[in-house]
C-alpha cells in the first residue's frame, strides 16, 4: 500500500517503491507527460519528476511555495505545460495564466487547458505584459522560466503590472542564457543584484538557491516587492 505525506498546500510526496513528489491529478485519469498515476485512500496523484520541472526542484530543496487552493498564478513561459499542469492540480480552485510565445508548445498548452479549466494559456511575448494586461487578474504568484539574457527586466515588468503588494516572485535563473562564459556564480550575483536594485518595482530576495542536482547551472530565486 503507498504511504502519502503531506509537503505544503497541495504538494505531496508518495512512497510507493521510492519517494516521488506529487500532486493530487485534477483530471482524474489523464497523465500529461509520462507521469505515473498513483491512488492511495482513493485519491489519485501525479508524480511530478523534479528533474523536469525547476518548481519541482524548487520544492525538494525546500524553498516555500506560497500557493494556496484559490491562489491566482502568472506562468511565463509554460512551454508544453508540464509544470504548469502541476501549478494547475496546486490551485485547484485558483487560476494559472500561462505565457508562452513558441505556438507549437502553445497548441500543447490549449489541449491542457481544454480539459482543466483553470489553466488560461496566452500566446505572447512574457517581455510585453501591456499585450495581454486585458487577459490577467492581479496575481498571488508569478511563476518565471523563460531562459532569457534579461529575466530579471521581464520580472519586473509583470510585477509592476500585475503582482498584488503581498505576492511573491519564483524565478529560476539559467546562468547560460545570460552568458556563456562567465562563471554561473558570478551570472547569478549579479541577476540577484538586479533583482534587488536595478528596475522598479525592487525586489526583496527571499531565498536563492542552486537547483543542483536536478538542474545545472540554475538559480532558484523567492522574492517579494520591497
Ligand atoms: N516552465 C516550463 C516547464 O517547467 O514545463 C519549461 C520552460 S522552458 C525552460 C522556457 C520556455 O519559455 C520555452 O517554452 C520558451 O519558448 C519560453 N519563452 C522564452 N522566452 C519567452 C518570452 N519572452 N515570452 C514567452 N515565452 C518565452
Amino acid at each position: 500500500m503507498p504511504e502519502i505525506k503531506r509537503l505544503s498546500n497541495g504538494i505531496f510526496e508518495v512512497i510507493k517503491d521510492k519517494k516521488h513528489l506529487a500532486t493530487k491529478n485534477l483530471d482524474s485519469g489523464k497523465t500529461v507527460y509520462g507521469e505515473k498515476l498513483i491512488t492511495v485512500e482513493g485519491v489519485e496523484y501525479r508524480t511530478w519528476d523534479p528533474r523536469r520541472s525547476k518548481l519541482g526542484a524548487m520544492v525538494l530543496k525546500k524553498f516555500n511555495t506560497p500557493l494556496k487552493e484559490d491562489s491566482k498564478v502568472l506562468y511565463l513561459g509554460a512551454a508544453s505545460g508540464t509544470t504548469v499542469s502541476h501549478v494547475s492540480d496546486i490551485v485547484s480552485e485558483g487560476a494559472v495564466y500561462a505565457v508562452e510565445f513558441a505556438p507549437r508548445s502553445m497548441r500543447d498548452l490549449i489541449g491542457l487547458a481544454s480539459r482543466r479549466k483553470n489553466i488560461h494559456p496566452i500566446l505572447a511575448d512574457a517581455g510585453k505584459p501591456d499585450s495581454y494586461s486585458h487577459l490577467v487578474e492581479p496575481v498571488d504568484l508569478i511563476f518565471q522560466d523563460v531562459a532569457q539574457p534579461n529575466q530579471a527586466e521581464i520580472a519586473a515588468r509583470n510585477a509592476v503590472r500585475f503582482l498584488k503588494r503581498d505576492g511573491y516572485l519564483l524565478l529560476s535563473i539559467k546562468a547560460r542564457s545570460i552568458d556563456t562564459v562567465a562563471k554561473p556564480k558570478e551570472v547569478f550575483k549579479a541577476e540577484v543584484k538586479k533583482l534587488e536594485q536595478a528596475f522598479e518595482p525592487r525586489f526583496e530576495i527571499l531565498n536563492a538557491k542552486d537547483l543542483m542536482p536536478y538542474h545545472e547551472d540554475h538559480l532558484g530565486v523567492l522574492a517579494k516587492l520591497k
